[in-house]
């Protein structure tokens, strides 16, 4: 997993493509593109042009990182944020 500085956390995190991304949060392309647009996920630009995520920040609104996370609870979680 590629590692990098992610300016929200203050720190090294782990980074996740955005397709990684899909795969482990079971959202949809476009949930996560509104996630990242809210700034509720942590992303950034790496120099290729490609937009990573901060992989913490996605377990923060998508729920433990143990549990690789039922749909329900995250749409849970995002009807409580909004
Ligand atoms: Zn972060």
């Amino acid at each position: 997993m590629p590692t990098g500085f992610c300016d929200k956390c203050g720190r090294m995190k782990e980074l996740v493509t955005i397709r990684t991304a899909l795969v482990l949060t079971e959202v949809s392309r476009s949930t996560l593109y509104y996630w990242m647009k809210k700034d509720w996920v942590h992303w950034l630009n790496i120099p290729s042009g490609r937009r990573v995520i901060c992989r913490d920040s996605l377990f923060q609104i998508s729920g433990s990182p143990e549990v690789l996370n039922p749909q329900d609870t995250i749409e849970g979680k995002v009807a409580k944020i909004s």
